[in-house]
């Protein structure tokens, strides 16, 4: 593993690369963000609505459970479904315990999907399970589908895990609880890629994951993982939680990792809110890569968090309606406008910070605070090009926005 250098992360760890549909996973292709439906997947319609919903927001690799038959016959019309929509995403089967009986019964479900995804915690291999396993790994071999093996601290194979304690019994220095189950993770999903390979799928159809629900767990799981196989790695806190928690766990976890290099796909699990969106994990996954410099999704603006010197609330609802505006266009700036994703916006509530930050970005502007003049300089590219007055403001600055994407 390298380390990182001041100011920028590691580089990538190499990897093998794999193909899920269209997209390339690992070694130099691009950290993707995934994301996963909470719809009935028997319910063709909805799934496809949400599957549809999940890839506009940006999540370039969708998963849906495949939890029973109902369930696997609908994957077909889900595919045919987000066509009819335009929707090109990759989608992943979610399996487990049944996932071999599913994809053998209903073999247009293994032929739609992208990927597999089997959990060694229920299908293990191995275990008195292995068939089932051995099952699932000739499916993906028949239809030339790579598969996600992707062990869960929930649900960790209990054979693996006692045989580490056993192990873990006879040394002279015995490991604690936590590296216990830290090492059965590993070793579960090390031990379960390599029966795979010996069942005949290419170690390039082979992506791990090992989640577990704790930050530091995480980080030291993945650096494990990564030091001792080259499969690509996806990168997830299972039980995140909910709301700002699950938010600055998932960011601080990840963060780590990526910033040394570690992690070819990304999901944040949030738990949403009743009634919130399930497409806002896909906005906090691009949020942490984009933040962090290592891709870039839609122009970022930058705001001040404002003080006793803001005179109203209004600088913070032009951030807000700012930030609104460019994600709203981006499906369409993005088609039009090379490059428009790296664009830097900055919304300052004063003239403290206001005019410098503004120069920094590609358009800023900065508000009038407590005592200042009624007058809002924009800046362009570092130069003050014009000052806004008046009650039309929001408006006469998003349309400078909009030139500046068009010219
Ligand atoms: Fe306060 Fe001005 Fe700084 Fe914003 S730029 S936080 S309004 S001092």
């Amino acid at each position: 593993m390298s380390d990182s250098i001041c100011g920028q992360a590691a580089p990538r760890r190499r990897s093998r690369q794999v193909r899920i549909g269209k997209v390339l996973v690992g070694s130099d292709a691009p950290v993707v963000v995934q994301s996963m439906t909470n719809t009935d997947t028997a319910d063709a319609i909805a799934t496809a609505i949400q599957v549809a919903q999940l890839a506009r927001a940006g999540s370039e690799v969708v998963r849906i459970t495949v939890n029973n038959e109902e369930a696997a016959r609908a994957v077909p019309a889900i595919r045919e479904q987000l066509a009819r929509m335009n929707v090109d995403v990759p989608l992943v089967g979610d399996f487990h315990y049944n996932g071999h009986k599913l994809l053998t019964d209903v073999p247009e479900c293994a032929e739609a999907l992208a990927k597999f995804r089997i959990n060694p915690g229920n299908v293990g291999a191995g275990t008195k399970r292995d068939p089932q396993f051995a099952s699932i790994i000739e499916i993906a071999c028949k239809y030339d589908k790579p598969v996600r093996i992707g062990v869960n601290w929930g649900s960790l194979d209990p054979s693996v895990l006692a045989r580490i304690m056993d192990e873990n019994a006879g040394r002279a220095e015995p490991l604690d609880a936590t590296a216990v189950m830290r090492e059965a993770l590993v070793t579960s999903a090390l031990e379960s890629a390599a029966k795979a390979e010996s069942y005949g799928l290419p170690g390039d159809r082979i992506i791990l994951s090992a989640k577990v629900s704790s930050v530091q767990d995480l980080i030291a799981v993945y650096r494990d993982l990564a030091r001792r196989c080259d499969y690509p790695l996806h990168l997830g806190l299972t039980e995140a939680g909910m709301g700002s928690k699950g938010i600055v766990a998932s960011t601080a976890a990840m963060g780590v990792l990526l910033q040394e290099g570690i992690g070819d796909t990304i999901r944040v699990s949030l738990t949403p809110e009743p009634n919130g969106s399930r497409t806002q994990e896909v906005v906090v996954a691009q949020e942490i890569l984009q933040t962090m410099g290592l891709r870039a999704f839609t122009p970022m603006v930058t705001a001040c968090p404002g003080c006793g010197r803001t005179t109203s609330t209004f600088f913070q609802e032009l951030a807000s309606r700012i930030q609104n505006h460019v994600r709203e266009q981006m499906p369409i700036w993005r088609e039009q406008y090379d490059g428009v994703e790296n664009m830097t916006l900055a919304v300052m509530g004063c003239v403290v910070n206001g005019p410098g930050e503004s120069k920094h970005a590609n358009i800023g502007i900065s508000l009038p605070g407590t005592g200042e003049t009624p007058a809002a300089p924009v800046f362009v590219d570092g130069q003050k090009t014009v000052t806004l007055r008046g009650g039309n403001i929001a408006a006469e600055f998003q349309a400078i926005v909009d030139d500046y994407v068009a010219t």
